[in-house]
């Protein structure tokens, strides 16, 4: 039953040869759990297959954005139309009108949004935006929480080495950080603290309101709440990274779940449907203060191009009926029912928000990068590589979330406990 690499491991050869590391984004080559990565041949619906034939179940979906399966053909369909029609105009056209009306009856915290290409470009706008309404420097992040790889949010962000205010990144200076406090994650405490001393400084808090980037972690509804209130009170912009769990914990994403409503909130990953595309958005009269309609800068030669907005008004409409959420929910509860047996006596933790878990090797949930840390990584690689020998294609990390869509059957799911209990059966 052992599957064969070669095709993947021969392609992985050609790649580094020219390509830094032979990817094009380092969570896709296999460094935390060692391997080469395996290479796609084409997708379908819940199932990837690799250069060599393989048949995976897929449960990373492009690390979120395919929340209804590899190649839908509502998606499709949308963007073959969208493309005889022309592929970028640099001039406005009614199908972002269209999305971002989309949006705004998805999010009630969004009074109008903005379009850019990439998770990184809405946080790093959501920033600038924040900081030139307020007139202030300074922002907060939470340790192990990512935000793209914008100069000023990479500190602290996620598996990398989270040390206070010292860059993850050669290349980051220590000026460009400098106004960035970070602080723990599910720690109100901390909050009160820096808002009585430094409030008036602050111009934006950001986080992921259910993390993803350090394993799923569940925030506790206290630090939500004083979040609201202490960013409130100083009139700091509240901003809500909801790159991942838009569109994906929920139709209206962690804010509907939680009730809070944020300032500003950045979306991606499943905004674009699979192709390039990700949005900021909030109150109207913070929004207003980007370029044309304020002063703040903010452009883009492909935002909001027609192919991405005919994709991502093709899963958006889909979204909108409420049974997709109820079946993530229910194929979640499943599964994470399914791992937490099958890892038996392993010490483990398993969390779960709708269709976005971690199986954790810790025998604590985690709720902060502190605890994060001290995950068994190398029980992870051994866990990771025996599913994928068993045709289960999980993320190569354990500090990132993995995702169900909605074309996973619950034979897929059964197929997949299969697999862990037999991984864990030998197991020491
Ligand atoms: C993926 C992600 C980003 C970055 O998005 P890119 O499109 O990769 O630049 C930002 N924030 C969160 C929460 C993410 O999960």
């Amino acid at each position: 039953m052992v599957r064969s690499y070669q095709k993947s491991s021969d392609a992985f050869a050609r790649a580094t040869d020219v390509i830094p590391g032979g990817v094009n984004s380092p969570a896709r080559a296999f460094g935390a759990v060692g391997g080469t990565p395996v290479f796609v041949d084409h997708a379908e619906g819940a199932y990837i297959f690799d250069l060599d034939g393989n048949r995976y179940i897929d449960y990373i979906g492009s690390w979120g954005p395919m929340i209804l399966g590899h190649a839908h053909p509502k998606v499709l369909k949308a963007v073959q139309e969208a493309a005889v029609k022309g592929t970028s105009f640099g001039a406005p056209t009614e199908a972002e009108t269209e999305i971002a009306k989309r949006i705004i009856a998805a999010v009630p915290s969004i009074e109008k949004v903005r379009f850019v290409n990439s998770g990184t470009e809405a946080t790093m706008s959501a920033i600038r935006l924040a900081r030139g309404y307020t007139g202030r420097d300074k922002i907060i992040k939470f340790a192990g929480n990512y935000h793209g790889h914008a100069d000023s949010l990479l500190v602290a962000a996620g598996s990398s080495a989270a040390t206070l205010s010292v860059p993850n990144s050669p290349g980051v200076t220590r000026g460009a950080t400098g106004d960035t406090i970070i602080l723990p994650y599910n720690d109100p405490a901390e909050i009160r603290s820096i808002f009585s001393r430094q409030g008036p400084e602050i111009s934006a808090v950001i986080l992921e309101p259910v993390v993803g980037n350090m394993g799923c972690v569940i925030p506790e509804n206290e630090f939500l709440q004083v979040l609201r209130e202490e960013t409130t009170k100083a009139g700091t912009v509240l901003i809500y990274d909801e790159v991942m769990t838009g569109f994906r914990v929920a139709f209206g994403g962690a804010q509907s779940l939680q009730g809070i409503t944020p300032d500003l909130t950045t979306l991606g990953k499943i905004v674009g449907g699979g192709l390039p595309a990700a949005a900021y958005g909030g109150r109207a009269e913070i929004m207003d203060h980007i370029l044309p309609a304020g002063d703040v800068f903010q452009a883009g030669t492909l935002s909001g191009n027609p192919l991405a907005t005919a994709a991502g008004n093709a899963i958006l409409g889909d979204l909108a009926n409420p049974a997709v959420y109820e079946r993530l929910e229910m194929l979640g509860s499943q599964l994470q029912d399914g791992l937490d047996r099958a890892a038996g006596k392993i010490p483990h933790s398993v969390a779960r928000v709708g269709s976005m878990m971690t199986l954790f090797f810790s025998p604590e949930p985690v709720t902060n990068w502190a605890k994060a840390e001290q995950c068994n990584t190398h029980q992870f690689a051994r866990y990771f590589h025996g599913m994928l020998q068993r045709g289960i294609y999980l993320p190569c990390s354990q500090y990132e979330a993995m995702f169900i869509s909605h074309a996973h059957t619950t034979e897929d799911i059964e197929a997949t406990i299969s697999a862990a209990e037999e991984v864990f059966a030998d197991w020491d």
